[in-house]
Parts: structure tokens; C-alpha cells; sequence
């Protein structure tokens, strides 16, 4: 990993070889290399004219836009710290952030700019806010991002020049990215360029080994077309998917908003080669009624990570598409990847998220931290590597109490077996402790996705005056598909020990609630379990 890239602006400035081919694609807009790669050395220079310098802080709030790419690279290319901000926040959640982070300029899309209006944000400290797409008029600390990237001939002489030299090492701070808040409040992950470059070191790997395995060679690199709709503000549409492309000299395709049937007007039209991100995404292109009218015949594969992945979608992407699925476990303070497999490893170990990647170890330790546990047994997992980030931004506790000795305590239990393969049973939080048995999430979700009629399932804890907790789960059935309570227990009950069994099984119309990252929000079901625990009280 010596090798990868010293700074984001070597990667920024090799990508330029890949000259007209398409980089970003939205609609009809359409980006190649070059364009990016000017519009990018125009902004970095306008941010340093506006007295940016290095380790200023730079957020951007935006959903998946072309200029998402170029305000990134911008921005670290001068050795700023960009804080890429969730832009499904709310108003108050992007003032917390930009406040966090102490941004001293805004870079946000017309909505988010106004979201911020409306609320009346006073965002002290942000010096200048650019405004992308925006239509009304701007003025005072506000200016239009296309005024500086709309290429207009004065600036065209600033893009010849190309980036502005500004000495970054690669444990230089490129990043600030925020965790998704699943299991508390987001948390800021200060990342290094080196943290992010390693990333296109491991992208690779997965389908490498592969191939090797069998003995053949890959074949000769042609640019891939990658559909990506987990937004850019997380870590793992930035680093597997933003970085990869840079450096295969790939084209990212953005869609504006989720929709199936739009992305496969879209996977149709653009010919797109690679799309996933993360499980339900996957589910939701399998399960549509129209699926069939569509030609997604250029689909090669459909990988995903971030999220528990059941068994039964590795197989149905590989009989319904012929595509390779994947998978990769990572986490914001790890950058994303640090495991991942595909094709034949994954179809063989679906419920797997793969082996480290050659630069990341990873290792599982009892409760008291310190002894690490036999191949096979549960325990909570650790992981090491060039992509580790150094700690939490203005976090000192948390940042003491996670990051030990290289290694980072990630919250999540798992086994790795005798291959070095790592399953991912639960977070340490969701696991539930019923009169002293551990009940993992993951396993009652899986059997009861092997239900033909159940497309979504989560399992949560409930109180219990003498058992502590007892499982409960919340389904979400095929459309035109029924299955009662008692057929979905008795399901269970055939494939796990009695404990396991939830007590109880709610049924949702609309799909369970994610955050953008496909992690289903498990604190929102309690609710549904009201009547049950008034009962009980
Ligand atoms: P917060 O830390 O703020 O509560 P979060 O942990 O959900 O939020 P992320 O950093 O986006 O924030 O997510 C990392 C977590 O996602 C991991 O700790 C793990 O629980 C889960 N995860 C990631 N990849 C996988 C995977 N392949 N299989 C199962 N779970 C995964
Ligand atoms: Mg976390």
C-alpha cells in the first residue's frame, strides 16, 4: 500500500488520461475527464482565492450531482478537510454538522440551500456559501457555483494552469465523514488521504481473485458503466465507488431520486454494467412486477455492503441476472472496505461478507477485549489497516474508547472461519439476551427471508419483567403474498432453537424504515409493539 497514491490530487491528476471519455452522467448532463478534471482545478483555485487554505474545513451538502465529484477534489486538492454532509438531514442535523466540523465555506446544492432559508440557519463562521442549480437570485455571503465552474472564458485560463501546488502528504486530514447515526448520534470520522486512496487498492480484489482461482485472466480492462445510488456522502459510494471509477477510468451514473422502474429505464439505456450498493436496492430490481419488460442484459454484477445481506438474494442475483453478486463489510472510521468478495467465493459462503482485504487484518475478541477468540466463535470484531481512520473529530472519549493500539473496536460481533471468511451476526447493541441465551439478529432475520412470502424482515428485542428481553419481528410481505403469524413462527421454529422464535410478529405495508445507507432503522419498530408492552405493564 506504499504504492497507492500520496495525496487525492495524484489521483485526481492521473484520471485526466482517461481525457473524453464519460466520467459523471446525470440526465442529460454529461461530464467527461477533462471537463471534471478543469472544472475542478478552476474551483480549487477559486477556493484558495478565497482564502482557503490548508486544514480549513470545506463542507458540501448535496445529493448526487455532477458537481458533487468536482467539489470534493477541489477541495482536498488544496489540503482542505471536506465534510461531505448527509443531505437527507434536516435543517437543524446540516447546522450541527457545519457547526461540528467548523466549515468556514458551504457548498450546497438549491435544495439544501434553501432547506437552511427556511429554517433560517445563521450558519456563523461559514464565510461563503455556493450555491449549485440554485435559481433565485444570490446575494451578500451566497454566490452560484456555476459562476466558478461553468467554464466562462475568464476562467478558462485558470483551468490550463491546472491544479495549484500545494505540498499534501498522505497523512495529511482529507475528510470528515459522518457515521449514520444508526445506533446514536453521527459521529465524524477525520479520514487521511491515505485512509481513502487505499481504497482503490482493495476495489479490485475481490474479482481478481476470482479469476485467478480459476486460472484464467481478467479480461482486458473496458470502462464500466456503474448505476450509483447510495449517495456520495457515505464513505462507501465515495471510496469504492468515486475513487474506484477515477481510477479505472470508469463512468458513475447518478439517478436523482430511487425509483425501479427509473433505474432500469436507465440500467437500459446507458448500457450500465454495475449497480448495488446496498442489499434492498438489490431486492427491489429482483422483485419488480415489470422487470421483465426491460433489457438489463448488460448487468454483470450487483454487488452491495453496509447492511446485513440475506443468503437467499446471493442466489436469486445469480439465477434472475447471471450477475456476480458481492459483497463488503466496512464502516465510516474504516473508510469502507476492509472485506469483500464475489462471484464463486460468495455463491459458495452467501452468508459471508468475505476475507480481509490483503492490507486489513481483522480479528475477534472476547468481552474483556484483550483474548482473541478460536476461529468460529462469536466475539466482537476488530479490524486494522492503512484505511483506518486516526479518531473521531472533537471526540476524544469516543475516539479513546474506539480506536486502540492501530486497531478499531467496531460494535459488531462476528466469526471468522478457518478460511479467514467474516460473518457479521449482529450489532453488539441489537443483540438480543433472552433469560441469558444471545439470540443474533441476523439468523432469525435470514430464515425468515427464506420464507417465500417475506421480502423484508428485522428482528428486535423487547423488555421482559423475568427474561430481560424476548425477540420480535417486523415482516414486510411479497405483494399478492400472505402468511399468518403463527405459519411465520412455526417457519422459524423448524429451522432454529425454541428461543429464538419471535413472540410476536408484526406485519408492515410499507417497507421497513432505512436510513439512506439500507440500514433498517430498528429503533422506529418498538412502537409497533405498543399494545403488547401496555398489556404486559
Ligand atoms: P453509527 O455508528 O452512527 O451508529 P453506523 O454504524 O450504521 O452508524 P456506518 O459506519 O455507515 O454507520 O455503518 C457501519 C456498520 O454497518 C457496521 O458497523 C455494520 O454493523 C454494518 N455493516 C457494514 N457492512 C456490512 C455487511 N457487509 N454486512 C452486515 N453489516 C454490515
Ligand atoms: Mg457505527
Amino acid at each position: 500500500w506504499k504504492n497507492a497514491p500520496a495525496n487525492l490530487a495524484q489521483l485526481l491528476h492521473a484520471s485526466r488520461a482517461w481525457g473524453q471519455r464519460e466520467f459523471t452522467i446525470l440526465e442529460d448532463d454529461r461530464v467527461t475527464f477533462e471537463a471534471n478534471f478543469r472544472a475542478t482545478a478552476v474551483l480549487a483555485r477559486a477556493l484558495q482565492a478565497m482564502g482557503v487554505a490548508k486544514g480549513d474545513r470545506v463542507a458540501l451538502a448535496m445529493r448526487n450531482l455532477n458537481e458533487w465529484p468536482v467539489a470534493f477534489f477541489a477541495a482536498v486538492s488544496i489540503g482542505a478537510i471536506l465534510v461531505p454532509l448527509n443531505a437527507w438531514w434536516t435543517a437543524p442535523e446540516l447546522e450541527y454538522g457545519i457547526s461540528d466540523s467548523g466549515a468556514k465555506i458551504l457548498i450546497v446544492d438549491a435544495e439544501r440551500c434553501q432547506r437552511l432559508a427556511e429554517h433560517g440557519a445563521a450558519l456563523p463562521g461559514v464565510e461563503r456559501v455556493l450555491v449549485a442549480r440554485g435559481s433565485a437570485p444570490l446575494e451578500g455571503r451566497f454566490s452560484a457555483l456555476e459562476a466558478i465552474i461553468g467554464r466562462p472564458s475568464e476562467w478558462a485560463d485558470l483551468a490550463d494552469k491546472g491544479l495549484p501546488e500545494v505540498a499534501v502528504g498522505p497523512d495529511d486530514d482529507a475528510t470528515i465523514f459522518y457515521t449514520s447515526g444508526t445506533t446514536g448520534a453521527p459521529k465524524g470520522a477525520l479520514g487521511t488521504h491515505r485512509n481513502l486512496a487505499t481504497n482503490i487498492l482493495s476495489g479490485g480484489y475481490a474479482a481478481a481473485r476470482s479469476f485467478l482461482r480459476r486460472g484464467e485472466l481478467p479480461p482486458e480492462p473496458q470502462p464500466r458503466k456503474a448505476l450509483t445510488v447510495i449517495p456520495l456522502f457515505h464513505v462507501t459510494a465515495c471510496s469504492a465507488n468515486l475513487m474506484g471509477t477515477m481510477a479505472a477510468g470508469n463512468t458513475l451514473v447518478f439517478m436523482r431520486k430511487w425509483d425501479t422502474v427509473q433505474a432500469m429505464e436507465i440500467i437500459e439505456r446507458e448500457r450500465v454494467n454495475i449497480t448495488g450498493g446496498v442489499p434492498t436496492i438489490a431486492w427491489q430490481l429482483i422483485e419488480h412486477p415489470d422487470r421483465a419488460k426491460y433489457d438489463l442484459s448488460s448487468i454483470e454484477a450487483i454487488a452491495y455492503g453496509g447492511a446485513p445481506a440475506a443468503p437467499e438474494l446471493v442466489k436469486r442475483i445469480h439465477e434472475e441476472f447471471g450477475a456476480l453478486p458481492g459483497n463488503g463489510w466496512g464502516m465510516t472510521e474504516t473508510m469502507a472496505t476492509v472485506t469483500s468478495h464475489s462471484s464463486e467465493d460468495y455463491l459458495n459462503r452467501p452468508s459471508s461478507a468475505g476475507p480481509a482485504v490483503p492490507v486489513a487484518d481483522i480479528r475477534i475478541l472476547a468481552d474483556d477485549g484483550v483474548t482473541e477468540l478460536p476461529r468460529g466463535e462469536v466475539g466482537e470484531l476488530y479490524a486494522k489497516g492503512p484505511m483506518i481512520v486516526k479518531g473521531y473529530w472533537n471526540k476524544p472519549e469516543a475516539t479513546a474508547a474506539t480506536f486502540l493500539d492501530g486497531w478499531v473496536r467496531t460494535g459488531d460481533l462476528a466469526r471468522i472461519d478457518e478460511e479467514g471468511f467474516l460473518y457479521i451476526v449482529d450489532r453488539a447493541k441489537d443483540m438480543i439476551i433472552r433469560g441469558g441465551e444471545n439470540i443474533y439478529s441476523v439468523e432469525v432475520e435470514n430464515a425468515l427471508y427464506e420464507h417465500p412470502a417475506v421480502t423484508d424482515a428485522a428482528l428486535i428485542g423487547l423488555p421482559h419483567r423475568t427474561l430481560g428481553e424476548e425477540p420480535a419481528a417486523v415482516v414486510h410481505l411479497a405483494p399478492g403474498s400472505e402468511a399468518s403469524e403463527a405459519e411465520l413462527q412455526a417457519w422459524v421454529r423448524e429451522r432454529l432453537a425454541g428461543f429464538k422464535v419471535p413472540v410476536a410478529i408484526r406485519f408492515v405495508h410499507e417497507t421497513l424504515p432505512r436510513n439512506a445507507n439500507g440500514k433498517i432503522l430498528k429503533k422506529d419498530l418498538k412502537g409497533l409493539f405498543d399494545d403488547r408492552l401496555e398489556a404486559a405493564a
